[in-house]
């Protein structure tokens, strides 16, 4: 394979999907040379199949709003590649979603769910609904018109969606709920990110974050140093801001800023679990803004409009928000105040900018679709037990889900150890999910 020609053909036909392409190439550029020692793989054209999603399903979504309005929306699934499994991956509702972006999500999924060891395809779905400001009974509606298409498209054995940005567990609830009605069949397996008493994982909604901070303490570790004491700061206030703030305290870290579209939070003396609890309330009420905490917490929060998370200065970085929410200057900002690691928990959050300035510096830094695999890793966790009707105390899904990012760490160690000894988890990472793919591909044969 030669990346350049690759990503010169993807550019000619999707030109403006930028986040797809910045996804492709970050993978292609790390695998090149491995499978190029695979001319099996040459022979199979495995690189220009998997580039592309298997298939991706549109659909409208109209709906009524509270002041009897009627609204029309884009819904979408991307059901990338089944290579190790049924397509799996979260719907995102975010006013900014675009085709660019669930094929950049269903992409960097099927990697990730490669490496969380458990057979899941990967798939992404969602739509450009905005629920800023939207009330309960509008998100209800909402979801069950998406369901309303989506339901044909998805089943326990075939297509497995789950949350992400602008999905947690009501929306989870509400589609579950029209999605029973309408396909007459009441395998909760069909979703997950359920509700605790009807089949969902308990540790369900902590996972992501709290895998990203096992995935974290390995990585510490294996760099001779120690989460505790240290200052971290999240960007966002959102499920995965939210289990990682809480585990990273849990530890004896200090988290010292939050933060939303609107601006940061200072939190000098580190998150309080009462502030924990308050980051749900702020999600719950659609409001979108992080100045809420400073209103909550007025002698323990500073709230500065128009700030990233990366002004404050701090030992970790933990972006958990969304894509590139990281730039080369942020990379350069944290590292001037004197951040030495930084882990990637949203997906795709540092640009590549962000992702060289930090490499070169060769300070610690470890790629999404490794640190958060810990969400997906235990929504698999859930499928199983749905499957086989039982149901694992928090304990036992906590211990699973610490092996799992132990495996994925051990895997980026690997794979992404280079002759100086130095590790590059982002290779690591994209060639260890890599090479899983490939090689169920090519044993599938040319489908
Ligand atoms: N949306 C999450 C992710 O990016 C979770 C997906 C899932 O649980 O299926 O991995």
């Amino acid at each position: 394979m030669k990346v350049a020609e690759i990503m010169a053909s993807l550019e000619k036909k999707y030109g403006q999907e930028k986040e797809y392409l910045q996804a492709v190439r970050e993978v292609l550029e790390s695998v090149e040379e491995v499978y190029n020692q695979h001319p099996e793989f040459e022979a199979a054209k495995i690189v220009e199949r998997m580039v592309e999603p298997d298939r991706i399903f549109t659909f409208r979504v109209t709906w009524v709003d509270d002041k009897g309005n009627v609204q029309t929306n884009l819904g979408y699934r991307v059901q990338f590649n089944s290579a190790i499994g049924p397509y799996k991956g979260g719907l995102r509702f975010h006013k900014a979603v675009t085709p660019s972006m669930l094929k950049f999500l269903g992409f960097e999924q099927t990697f990730k769910n490669a490496l969380t060891t458990l057979p899941m395809g990967g798939a992404k779905g969602g739509s450009d609904f905005d629920p800023v400001g939207k009330s309960n009974a509008e998100i209800m509606r909402f979801c069950q018109a998406f369901m309303y298409e989506l339901w044909q498209c998805i089943g326990p054995d075939q297509d497995i969606p789950a949350g992400d940005v602008g999905v947690g567990g009501r929306e989870i609830g509400f589609l579950y709920g029209m999605y029973k009605k309408l396909a007459r069949e009441y395998n909760t397996g069909v979703l997950t990110g359920k509700g605790g008493t009807w089949g969902g994982s308990i540790l369900r909604p902590e996972a992501t974050g709290f895998g990203a901070l096992y995935f974290t303490q390995h990585l510490l570790h294996k760099a001779g140093k120690d989460i505790k004491g240290k200052t971290v700061a999240v960007s966002g206030f959102g499920n995965v801001a939210w289990g990682a703030a809480t585990k990273a305290t849990e530890l004896g870290a200090k988290v010292v800023a939050v933060s939303g579209p609107d601006g940061v939070c200072y939190i000098k003396d580190g998150i309080t679990a009462d502030m924990i609890n308050y980051m749900l309330d702020m999600r719950a009420s659609n409001r979108n803004k992080v100045e809420d905490m400073a209103t909550k917490f007025p002698k323990l929060a500073v709230f500065t409009p128009g700030k990233k998370a990366w002004s404050i200065k701090c030992d970790i970085a933990l972006p958990c928000a969304f894509q590139n929410e990281l730039n080369g200057d942020d990379a350069k900002e944290l590292m001037a105040n004197g951040t030495w690691c930084c882990c990637e928990v949203s997906n795709m959050g540092c640009t590549p900018e962000a992702i060289k300035a930090f490499q070169d510096a060769r300070i610690l830094f470890a790629p999404g679709k490794a640190v958060n695999a810990g969400g997906v890793a235990t929504s698999g966790l859930e499928m199983t037990q749905n499957a086989t009707h039982i149901s694992w105390s928090a304990k036992e899904v906590d211990e699973k889900l610490h092996f799992i990012m132990e495996s994925i760490h051990e895997a980026c160690v690997k794979f992404g150890t280079q002759k100086d000894g130095h590790i590059d988890y982002v290779k690591g990472a994209n060639i260890a999910g890599f090479m899983k793919v490939a090689q169920a591909m090519l044993e599938q044969g040319i489908i």
